[in-house]
């Protein structure tokens, strides 16, 4: 039964989205047609799909295609589709609200941006931003679309002019599939605005954009009477009105890579990204022999704004045989490649391949360990040969990337080479560890680093000292998932990674330019200072006792009078942070205090120590040096309030 329309309100983020659409700010507006075929065209392959799997399907498959037609007297223009359609409540999920991941995170950047009156980084925004079925809001000023889904006997009308509302009701006799009526806007070449009626103007736009769209777009033209009575160029012949498929249909994949231009990847890539923006990278790669599959993945130039969200949809869909099985296929890339777009179509897979046994599948493992080798050494080619490439791959993907150091054992050293890390020895520009070896200096064994919060805290922190006065280069890891990966990591080219707050160093064996008399001259000295600070260190030790595990000499600082520092296998401070938040239990860890010997706050503690070990004030400046040593790390004090007071009255005591 068909039923009078009832009106529906957008959802208030669509309505956002529909008001930018509807106010042009896209320039090329030619790329609606792209997004209602790509539309039809995933309709198309869904329905295949739902039929091989479900023969009980009541659908006709016999001649799936795209239909395109016009009114030039109304102004109109309809793709068509027999595709699987939507019930009601799909319309209203899928066209009624906009269900895209990001799209709320996008709508609240954008608002940002423009409080900010910050009209370039909105207009980026918008640009990147592909808004799908809503582009028609481009060229149309109402949009009706009549749908049926495969196996139901009602179908749907959904109506809007993109304002605030929209309109839906039941039809009965509606085909199957999907039809989307545009009422064009006047057509205003200024603006940008085609007369897309035109038979010569559908056929340009479908070359460019979606010419290798798998399926049949018809469309029906004029055409020369051909075979007529008086024969050719005859006046009497007259034309006649035929359908003809107007896309080449060849699957992009599939063709040899040097047949392909690169404005083929570009629209190929933006219909199988749903992204706006053209692709940093293409790969295009053949597997041949008992195996055989034709993969071409891109790498976005931008991340999607769901990156880091749990669930956010992947890019990659599978094909067997140039059929469409899945998109989003979670099974074909490892989750920190989760970025990489496009499609693989396998050419012995079953048909019937679920999600559950595609993870089981031998080829498919046997696919993914291709695809995660072969996009690992796309990167780092592009990083040799487009070092400007690379470094936007890196700031866009690089925390991605760098989970793969703790999940992917076996391509730990080839996301090495492609990882880059902020390191003293450029202020601006990332470093690679290959790199950072090259400037290894003489007798220096080890690749040093230190993890914390920020890049201003970390050169600013006591461990940096010793480093920085004998220009030694330190990475400066500041991710989240740095400190993780830096625990399971221990290694680069044969050269030990070592945190610079952890464990022992002693910088003075880094010198190899002095002769073994200045060497055993530097050990009798050491050991002269161990024996002269010995009993501070023992009282140190007992003092703090609750708070730290040991306290020793340092010959890691310069300046300051402390530091605190980890064993080789403790948890940093950082992560501890992070294992809390989280909600994680975790024993309270005790760290070592280091002292300075040269510093006059120790010098004067070791002279009061020696004066009267029992003196009151020691235990108050014991627990003042380990209160700094936390804060110039970062960390926090177990008792503000108390160490505010104490170094109040020792300030006062002073003056
Ligand atoms: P996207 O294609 O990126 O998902 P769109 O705005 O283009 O976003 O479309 C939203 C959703 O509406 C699609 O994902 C699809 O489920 C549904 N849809 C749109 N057009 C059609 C169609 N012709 N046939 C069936 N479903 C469609
Ligand atoms: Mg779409």
């Amino acid at each position: 039964m068909s039923s009078q329309p009832e009106t529906y309100e957008f959802q208030a983020e669509s309505r956002q989205l529909l008001n930018l659409v509807v106010h042009s700010i896209y320039s090329n507006k030619d790329i609606f047609l792209r997004e209602l075929i790509s539309n039809a065209s995933d309709a198309l392959d869904k329905l295949r799909l739902e039929s091989l799997l479900d023969s009980a399907l009541d659908a006709d498959t016999s001649d799936l295609h795209i239909a395109l037609e016009t009114d030039s007297e109304q102004r109109t223009l309809t793709v068509r589709d027999n595709g699987i359609g939507m019930s009601r409540d799909e319309v209203v999920q899928l066209i009624g609200t906009i269900a895209k991941s990001g799209t709320a995170e996008f709508a609240r950047k954008l608002k940002e941006a423009r409080e900010a009156q910050d009209a370039a980084a909105s207009a980026e925004l918008i640009g990147n931003f592909g808004v799908g079925f809503y582009s028609s809001f481009m060229v149309a000023d109402k949009v009706s679309l009549v749908t049926r889904r495969a196996g139901e006997a009602e179908g749907t009308r959904w109506e809007s002019s993109g304002e605030g509302t929209y309109t839906l009701a039941a039809v009965a006799d509606a085909p199957q599939g999907t039809e989307v009526t545009l009422h064009l806007k006047p057509e205003d070449t200024e603006d940008h605005l085609y007369d897309y009626t035109a038979e010569h103007k559908l056929r340009a736009v479908v070359r460019q954009h979606s010419d290798f769209i798998p399926w049949p777009v018809r469309m029906e033209t004029e055409k020369p009477k051909e075979g007529g009575e008086g024969g050719e160029g005859d006046e009497a012949g007259g034309t006649e009105r035929v359908v003809e498929t107007i896309n080449s249909m060849k699957a992009l994949w599939s063709r040899s890579a040097d047949e392909i231009t690169e404005d083929e990847y570009k629209e190929f890539y933006k219909h199988v990204s749903h992204d706006w923006t053209d692709p940093l990278e293409t790969i295009h790669t053949r597997a041949e022999g008992t195996f055989e599959y034709q993969a071409l993945l891109f790498i976005p130039s931008r991340a999607p704004l769901d990156l880091f969200q749990q669930g956010a949809r992947r890019g990659v869909n599978l094909y067997v045989k140039r059929v469409f099985i899945m998109d989003d296929c979670e099974s074909l890339l490892p989750d920190y490649l989760r970025f990489v777009k496009g499609v693989v179509d396998a050419q012995d897979l079953s048909l019937n391949v679920s999600r559950e046994t595609l993870q089981q599948d031998r080829q498919i493992q046997l696919m993914h360990r291709r695809l995660v080798k072969k996009v690992l050494s796309s990167v780092k080619s592009m990083r040799t040969k487009d070092a400007d490439k690379y470094r936007t791959f890196w700031g866009e993907f690089g925390r991605a990337v760098k989970e793969g150091l703790l999940s992917d054992y076996e391509n730990r050293e080839a996301i090495l080479e492609v990882s880059s890390f902020p390191s003293t020895h450029d202020a601006e520009e990332q470093t690679g560890l290959r790199d950072y070896v090259s400037r290894m200096k003489e007798g220096q064994d080890a690749i040093y680093y230190l993890t914390g919060e920020s890049r201003t805290r970390l050169e600013n922190s006591p461990h940096m000292e010793a480093f920085r006065e004998k220009g030694l280069e330190v990475l400066l890891l500041t991710d989240p998932v740095d400190e993780v990966w830096v625990e399971q990591v221990r290694e680069f080219d044969g050269k030990p990674l070592q945190s610079i707050a952890k464990g022992q160093v002693d910088l003075d064996g880094e010198k190899d330019d002095e002769d073994d008399s200045a060497k055993d001259a530097k050990n009798a000295e050491r050991a002269q200072r161990e024996k002269d600070f010995g009993p501070l260190l023992g009282w140190l030790g007992t003092a703090l006792a609750e708070d730290v595990k040991e306290v020793r000499l340092s010959s890691r600082l310069t300046t300051s009078p402390a530091c605190i520092v980890g064993d080789a296998d403790d948890v940093t401070p950082t992560l501890e942070k992070m294992y809390r938040a989280m909600g994680q239990e975790l024993p309270r860890i005790k760290r070592i205090l280091e002292i300075n010997p040269d510093h006059p706050l120790v010098t004067a503690l070791r002279a009061s120590y020696e004066k009267d070990s029992g003196d009151a004030a020691l235990t108050e400046t014991a627990e003042l040096l380990h209160g700094m040593a936390l804060l110039a790390e970062g960390g926090e004090l177990k008792d503000p309030a108390r160490f505010t007071r104490v170094l109040a009255g020792r300030l006062a005591a002073g003056l």
